[in-house]
């Protein structure tokens, strides 16, 4: 690991306007992502600005009636929330699906949207990668290809987003709420991360500086009827091959409402606005689940050796459908 410098900041202007002016310096939470890369050399930060104690552990009523999550509490401090787990279920199941009990101690709210690919040749510095380096090229195109995108990718990376949380917070229309060089702003989750065409060194819309202080879960009746699946090699402490956050109401037959969102499949939490159109108004059947999980991965451009993500991803919806309906 190269030396770097660390600092506890006093208060997050003078964190923000810290990492703001320096290139070479990034904002500390957790640190378990971080400090993993840092150790391989795939990131070299000069300076390390502690913020974990300035942003709130909390979570408080937000106006209309959902939550405002403090972005420093802890992966398993939320799984365990009561609000979470009774009004929105999927989102306590994804964060207790992703990393080790020991791991969700440490790994913050905020830094766990900002999780770095597991793409095997971004964290081997030997490798031609573009997300590393820019204008490497990219291994994992002629290379092992089974985490690999689906969805969305470019020829410049097909690499995948690693979080289980995000594709919840995806799924139940989270807002991130920011404090960066120009002031606040608030950012949907469904806006936060770039397309790789867009250049895929940089993952999210998130300024030099920009600080993830909070994360709003809007009021979601439906989200309470949820659930959030993850099919991986192992059954426990790996990434997703593929992963599905649901939440369904169903009346006389039909869907009423609908939340859908996939892990796995693409550079962010794909958020299935095309099987949601296909579903609301229509007879709750399987027939009815498949076509609108064929109508979402229709746009699916998969590679030789990821092409099983497609039939996995429409079957893993059915079921989850299949499953809540039968739940209702
Ligand atoms: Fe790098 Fe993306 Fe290619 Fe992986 S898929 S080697 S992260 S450019």
């Amino acid at each position: 690991m190269k030396p770097f410098a660390y600092q506890r900041a006093k208060d997050v202007e003078s964190a923000v306007t810290t990492v703001a002016a320096r290139p070479e310096a990034s904002f500390l939470g957790g640190g378990t992502n971080l400090v993993d890369l840092m150790k391989m050399e795939v990131l070299k930060p000069e300076l390390l600005v502690d913020v974990r104690h300035l942003v709130s552990r909390t979570i408080e009523p937000a106006h209309g009636g959902g939550l405002l999550i403090g972005a420093g509490m802890s992966n398993n401090e939320l799984a365990a929330d009561r609000r979470i787990r009774r009004r929105y279920p999927m989102l306590s199941q994804a964060l207790l699906s992703g990393a080790s009990y020991q791991l969700r101690n440490l790994a913050t709210v905020g830094g766990n949207f900002l999780q770095r690919t597991r793409c095997p040749y971004f964290r081997d510095v030997t490798m031609p990668c573009n997300k590393r380096e820019p204008g490497t090229g990219c291994a994992a195109r002629d290379g092992v290809q089974r985490d690999l995108a689906v969805l969305g990718a470019d020829a410049s990376c097909v690499a995948t987003h690693p979080s289980d949380m995000a594709v919840a917070m995806a799924a139940l229309d989270a807002v991130l709420h920011t404090v960066g060089p120009s002031g606040e702003r608030t950012i949907p989750v469904n806006e936060l991360y770039r397309s790789p065409a867009e250049g895929p060194q940089r993952d999210t819309v998130l300024e030099r500086g920009e600080l993830i202080t909070a994360v709003e879960l809007p009021a979601a009746p439906v989200a309470a009827h949820s659930r959030y699946r993850k099919v991986r090699d192992r059954a426990s402490y790996a990434f997703a091959l593929v992963s599905v956050a649901a939440a369904l109401e169903v009346r006389h037959g039909s869907v009423t409402q609908v939340r859908l969102a996939l892990g796995g499949v693409a550079h962010k939490p794909w958020r299935a606005t095309t099987a949601e159109r296909a579903l609301v108004g229509r007879p709750a059947t399987e027939a009815g689940f498949r076509a609108a999980a064929e109508a979402e991965l229709a746009a699916a451009r998969p590679l030789a050796g990821n092409a099983f993500k497609v039939p996995l991803a429409r079957n893993t919806i059915v079921s989850m459908l299949r499953d809540l309906t039968e739940g209702a």
